[in-house]
């Protein structure tokens, strides 16, 4: 069941990726809105003090469909990686889940910042702990806490299988984005997950537990899992 449930999920995810140039195709458009579009953002204007504002209209930087549904569902995500851990330390009380939590709060900042540059609205807003928009990312982190419960080395499967899920959707969405700006904070948070990896790697194998990955390859694990830790900048 629990196995099931993870795999509509990413099912559900890999079939949102597909459909997302057909509904990309219908849009289009005249580019003579007043207002900026949402997904948008202006090049900033560097005038002077006392300097009128430019009449011309500003150079924009306009995300498609996917790179927006992009930034929410992976603002989303990152939530969910810190709602979990959050609630896993609560159960277990190991401080791999409290110190990895704060770096989760970081990355779903990080996002955030992202969206709100871009006049995209936060999926998470107002939204309590465990509590998500998106309805596959609600039924994951359900799902998530419950193989969570019986023992301290369910929980750290949790956490490697939480981190090998959110290389391989970040992966997903810098695929398909050409911005500069996404593309930094996207190469950042694959660099903080391969380290929460290898700290939830490393605490299993103290447990003597050889984690077997679900979502990324064997290659690609043992890839990561084997390298050391990494210094992810700001
Ligand atoms: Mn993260
Ligand atoms: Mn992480």
């Amino acid at each position: 069941m629990k196995r099931a449930q993870f795999l509509r999920y990413v099912g559900a995810t890999l079939s949102a990726t597909a459909l997302a140039p057909v509904i990309t195709a219908c849009g289009g458009g005249g580019d003579t809105a007043s207002e900026t579009p949402v997904g948008t953002v202006a090049t900033p204007v560097t005038a002077a003090v006392s300097t009128p504002v430019s009449t011309q209209p500003p150079v924009a930087t306009t995300l498609s469909a996917e790179e927006i549904a992009g930034l929410k569902f992976m603002r989303e995500e990152e939530k969910l990686a810190h709602d979990v851990y959050v609630a896993l330390f609560d159960v277990w009380g190991a401080n791999v889940f409290s110190q990895i939590a704060l770096s989760e709060t970081t990355h779903t900042e990080t996002i955030l910042a992202l969206l709100t540059k871009y006049g995209i609205a936060d999926p998470a807003a107002g939204k309590a702990p465990g509590v998500f928009e998106d309805v596959a990312l609600q039924t994951l982190y359900n799902t998530l806490i419950t193989m969570g419960q019986p023992s301290l080395i369910e929980a750290l499967k949790v956490g490697a299988l939480i981190e090998e899920t959110d290389i391989h959707d970040i992966n997903v969405r810098k695929a398909i984005t050409d911005e500069a700006d996404i593309l930094q904070v996207y190469t950042s948070l694959l660099c903080g997950s391969r380290n929460h990896l290898r700290a939830f790697n490393g605490q299993l194998l103290n447990q003597g537990v050889t984690y077997v990955p679900q979502v990324i390859t064997q290659a690609e694990w043992d890839a990561i899992a084997n390298a050391a830790s990494e210094s992810c900048g700001g």
